[in-house]
């Protein structure tokens, strides 16, 4: 008998799963339906690419981590690997905002890692103290209790106060627009806790990974950082045309799942936003972990209050437009990030038409601002005309800039970015077990395994594989 799955949500985490069940569907005969349900008008969730006048202008992410495989893998997978970029090597550089001034971050240091000697003992961005004490973290014993540390009292456990404030804050923490003080760092960055279990050392593990990159990638073809020419729109785009036989609704969102059990049969009805009702043999949530909360209400209290105590915080992208002539700074670097010390309403910066090909037209530059986040959340529902005015206003402070921009654009990413706080790791385990009592249902997406695409990609792929396996076993 035909079987139908119903994806709800569709970001690269419900479409990746689409694409792979579309495959599997073709590679095994099977007979499927396939829809995936979008509340929004157009698919890609948070991956949002505008085209304006020559601009390529992200709102949302800009580029998947090289790091891990899966992005990388599906690009592949897709044949649109020559349609890739990775940074502009020749622009290379990060800055931070320390006591009014921008300091070049040193390079060699990875996320929060040095790794190379001289320009981190020449460095601006660290007193001599400060160096001092990151340098100890070779001999800082590892902590072997298994104990689910916060990322600042990681940070401050191996690497002490200055790389706390003035890197891990900004720059790791800034991945998650999160609280260092409340994040888990095992499940957040698992790859410093299993550096520091397998090497007793971040930098010797990181040395070891630079070590394995350089001998895997040519250099001068190195880059932590991917997208298309097109932007990341196109890895959407792609997704789309390339899920063959995948309906897809837009426009509509799913209001809430029944679960029908028969005997030894077991469905669901999926109602929707304009009261249409869905049949599904399997279904996949792709969607936030408190939009799964409302849709699975109806089978239990424990897995909706267990969702809903997975937080999540509101940022906002802000981009700037300009005549290069008129904008008066060099723009040699990706960007800057500000830590909380300095109190600014800007969060980080990239510069993007200096990090990427293809993002300005020759005579413009293009740089994008990231506000909100967990300790400014009230700056994301500002008027956009107060958003633009502070944001000029601390650009001038940072970076001289006076000129009058040719546009701005601004994305507001409401309740978008889950904190794994401690406790995350067991909370996401028992979710997962309660999950399972609910037959053929399958929960991915950014709010549980890694919010990076990649993660987002690789959580799709599982879920797809996990809800055919329940419909024929
Ligand atoms: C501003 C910003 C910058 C980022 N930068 C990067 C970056 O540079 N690199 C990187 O790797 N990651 C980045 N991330 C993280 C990454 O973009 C996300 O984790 C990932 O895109 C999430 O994908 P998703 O499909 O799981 O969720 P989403 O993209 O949130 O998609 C969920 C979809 O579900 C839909 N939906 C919600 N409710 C319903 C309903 N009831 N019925 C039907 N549909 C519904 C939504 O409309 C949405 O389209 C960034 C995130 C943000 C917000």
């Amino acid at each position: 008998m035909k079987k139908s799955i119903v994806i709800i949500g569709g970001g690269i985490t419900g479409l990746s799963a689409a694409y792979r069940l579309s495959k599997l569907k073709a590679q095994g005969g099977a007979e499927i339906d396939i829809t995936v349900v979008e509340k929004s008008g157009f698919l890609g969730g948070t991956i949002h690419t505008e085209y304006t006048n020559g601009f390529v202008i992200e709102g949302g992410p800009d580029c998947f981590f090289a790091e891990k495989p899966y992005a990388g893998m599906l690009v592949k997978e897709l044949g649109i690997s020559d349609r890739l970029i990775g940074t502009n090597n020749k622009n290379q550089g990060t800055y931070v905002l320390w006591h009014k001034k921008l300091h070049k971050l040193p390079e060699g240091v990875v996320l929060m890692i040095p790794t190379k000697f001289t320009p981190f003992a020449t460095s601006s961005l660290f007193s001599f103290s400060g160096k001092l004490r990151m340098g100890m973290e070779l001999f800082v014993p590892k902590r072997t209790d298994g104990v689910d540390e916060s990322l600042a009292e990681f940070t401050l456990r191996r690497l002490g106060r200055e790389a706390l404030d003035r890197i891990a804050e900004p720059l790791v923490a800034g991945v998650h627009a999160g609280d260092p003080d409340t994040m888990s760092v095992r499940s957040s960055f698992p790859r410093f806790v299993d550096m520091e279990q397998k090497y007793g050392s971040l930098i010797r593990g990181m040395l070891n990974a630079r070590r394995v990159m350089q001998q895997r990638t040519p250099a001068g073809t190195r880059s932590m950082f991917m997208t298309t020419k097109a932007g990341l729109k196109d890895l959407i785009d792609t997704l789309r045309q390339q899920s063959s036989g995948v309906n897809f609704k837009t426009g509509v969102g799913a209001q809430s799942i029944q679960r029908i059990s028969t005997g030894r049969d077991e469905s669901y009805t999926v109602t929707l936003s304009n009261s249409e009702q869905l049949q599904a043999d399997g279904i996949i949530l792709a969607v936030p972990a408190y939009v799964s909360a409302g849709l699975v209400s109806s089978m239990g209290k424990d897995l909706p209050d267990l969702l809903l105590s997975i937080p999540y915080v509101s940022t906002a992208t802000v981009s700037l437009a300009y005549k290069k002539d008129a904008f008066g700074h060099v723009l040699k670097g990706f960007g800057f990030v500000v830590p909380r010390k300095e109190n600014r309403h800007i969060m980080a910066a990239t510069w993007s038409s200096s990090k990427f090909s293809y993002r300005s037209p020759d005579d413009s530059v293009l740089l994008r601002f990231f506000v909100g986040g967990a300790a400014n959340q009230d700056m994301v529902f500002k008027s956009d005309d107060e958003i633009a005015g502070l944001v000029r206003a601390e650009l001038k402070d940072i970076m001289g800039v006076t000129a009058e921009p040719l546009f701005v654009r601004i994305y507001r990413w409401d309740r978008a970015m889950p904190q794994y706080t401690i406790g995350h790791g067991p909370r996401v385990k028992t979710i997962e077990q309660l999950t399972a009592g609910l037959g053929n249902i399958q929960l991915c997406g950014s709010a549980y395994h890694g919010i990076g695409i990649s993660d987002c990609v690789n959580s799709g792929n599982t879920a797809a594989q996990s809800v055919l396996k329940g419909l024929f076993d």
